[in-house]
């Protein structure tokens, strides 16, 4: 019989009354605000209350460089908090919010995999409780004051030319990325020309992500930077009496959505921020909560540990004040192969058929970019653990390759069947977990505050991505000057590159050395608080493809929602 799909696993749930689960979290009824019949809200007074709760060990997710396919992160941390309630503790799981750009694009549903899924799965990936829609919201109604500010005589003097805040949907709409506003007669607004990004890529996501409250996400809101005034100042949201009615858009977007695993284990879905110009983790404001609530508090950071890990460290822990206990690396054989530099994987095409024969030495070949990984664990003072993510076509001798290269680095190391089996697949890997928190952290961030812009980009290039140097262009050189004059450079640096690579050539596989990181241009999230140097060209309003997911999601004969992978 073939393997269920996604979706027919998840219909088969037994949920649990979401209360209960709640209940086993410590969150008393009072912090509880329902959405429907299996989503819940927690209020955000629930981080003071549970504050005096035993804190959980925290546990980040993260992975070796991955291929299009995505390598099973978020099917390992669902997994993992799975495992955890299988060998009897109590864990909670903190993941992203889907974009419903992808899910209609090519990656369909990202709520998990096969028995290792949080559920209900068609609202994870459908609206959710509506906090997508409501940042959209709060980021367009930011751009109406700004073009109503034009049209209305321009009092603070900004430069029409000099406008950086455009508009968002989630939505993977090409046709979007360069539109004129403003045309029509002289009443219908001052034409110039701006753009879309997708809803994950706004700063608003990116401060809902790193806000610890409602308080502090009115003052982020209030710093966003919407462009620069004739004279060349940065004009801020503030200035433009914007940040008020933004932070009312956002307060029921700013607390977290608890749902369940397959297995009935909580988890917090909050934000979405992009992985490339943003930092690609879930939100401090859920990990503040879940960190009271339970043994473990497991958390997932997008695309591989120099991307969401990194982030995770060096910008989400300094905004949180939450120190990490372990951190996962997931592999799989198929990237590992990938890695040699032997194949190519293309997203959207069928795997080349040579990739699934055995080949425990092609695995090996590629096990520079997992060394590198397990040490960027290390360079922030976190004890890593290995998890071997299992594909049905892997081979034992492929996993004992991975066990092998584990074992000279000194790490912990796990095989997971848990995609196919559940949380008894999870087992060992929990085990693992559990052995490695017990270890002394030397939690550490890669460059302090007072660190220039520079010295931040430099230290992340050639520490965690290996680059030999970093090259600026006349334009970047420049902004980082301006940045530094205009005092964000106190801010950590966010860098922008491909998360196909762990070098800035989405071409080079394994583990490069030597390179040098181009930064084209360097932007500044003053609100969310970060500055993002840019490496390479970064789509912030994706596509869709030649028969993407939209063509397969349907409603069959009683109302349910079908094609959800
Ligand atoms: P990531 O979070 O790294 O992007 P996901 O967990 O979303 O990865 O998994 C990517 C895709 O791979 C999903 O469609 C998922 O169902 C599938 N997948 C993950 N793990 C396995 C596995 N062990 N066997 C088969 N398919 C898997
Ligand atoms: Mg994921």
């Amino acid at each position: 019989m073939a393997f269920p799909s996604d979706l027919e696993i998840a219909r088969g749930a037994a949920l649990k009354p979401i209360e209960d689960i709640a209940s086993e979290m410590g969150l008393p009824n009072h912090l509880l605000e329902p959405y429907g019949r299996d989503v819940m809200k927690v209020n955000l007074d629930a981080i003071e209350e549970l504050a005096e709760a035993p804190k959980a060990k925290y546990v980040v997710v993260s992975a070796i460089t991955p291929t299009p396919l995505g390598e099973g992160k978020t099917t390992t941390t669902v997994g993992l908090g799975q495992g955890f309630k299988h060998i009897g503790k109590r864990a909670t799981v903190a993941i992203r919010q889907p974009s419903m750009g992808p899910t209609f694009g090519i990656k369909g549903g990202a709520a998990g995999g096969g028995y290792s899924q949080v559920v209900p799965m068609e609202l994870l990936n459908l609206h959710l409780t509506g906090d997508m829609h409501a940042v959209t919201a709060a980021h367009n109604l930011l751009a109406a004051i700004i073009d109503n500010h034009l049209f209305q005589g321009n009092e603070r003097g900004l430069d029409p030319h000099n406008i950086t805040w455009r508009r968002v949907l989630d939505v993977n709409d090409r046709a979007l990325r360069n539109i004129v506003v403003g045309l029509g007669g002289r009443g219908d607004g001052v034409p110039r020309q701006t753009g879309f990004d997708i809803t994950a890529a706004s700063e608003v996501m990116a401060a809902l992500a790193l806000t610890t409250s409602l308080e502090d996400l009115r003052a982020r809101l209030g710093r966003i930077v919407v462009g620069y005034g004739k004279d060349g100042s940065p004009v801020t949201a503030s200035e433009l009496n914007a940040a008020g009615s933004m932070a009312v858009l956002l307060r029921e977007a700013i607390k977290p959505n608890l749902l369940q695993t397959l297995e009935n284990t909580p988890v917090l879905v909050h934000a979405g921020p992009f992985g490339n110009i943003a930092t690609g983790n879930s939100s401090v404001v859920a990990d503040r909560i879940g960190v009271h609530a339970g043994d473990f508090l497991i958390t997932e950071a997008g695309f591989g540990a120099d991307m969401g890990a990194e982030r995770f460290f060096n910008i989400k822990c300094r905004n949180s004040a939450l120190s990490p206990d372990a951190a996962v690396v997931v592999a799989t054989v198929r990237a590992l192969k990938a890695h040699s530099g032997k194949y190519r994987i293309v997203a959207g095409k069928p795997l080349p058929p040579e990739l699934l024969q055995e080949n425990p030495d092609d695995v090996a070949a590629g096990a520079a970019n997992l060394r590198k990984q397990v040490e960027n664990i290390r360079l922030h003072g976190v004890s890593p653990v290995v998890a071997v993510n299992a594909f049905p076509d892997d081979f034992a001798s492929e996993h004992d390759a991975i066990r092998q290269i584990a074992a000279e680095l000194g790490a912990r190391v796990a095989v997971c069947t848990n995609f196919a089996e559940g949380g008894r697949g999870a087992a060992e890997l929990a085990e693992a977990v559990a052995e490695a928190v017990e270890e002394p952290t030397n939690f550490r961030f890669l460059y302090p505050d007072e660190a220039s812009l520079r010295e931040k980009i430099e230290t992340v290039a050639t520490k965690v991505y290996g680059a030999g140097n970093v090259q600026y262009s006349p334009q970047a050189a420049q902004q980082l000057d301006t940045y530094e004059r205009a005092g964000f450079g106190r801010l950590p640096v966010c860098i922008a590159k491909t998360h196909l690579s762990i070098s800035s050539d989405p071409k080079l596989k394994g583990a490069p050395t030597g390179w040098t990181l181009p930064v084209r241009e360097v932007r500044a999230s003053v609100g969310a608080g970060f500055v993002y140097p840019i490496c390479g060209d970064m789509r912030t309003m994706p596509g869709l493809g030649t028969s993407p997911a939209a063509f397969r999601i349907d409603l069959d004969e009683h109302g349910e929602v079908v094609g959800l992978s």
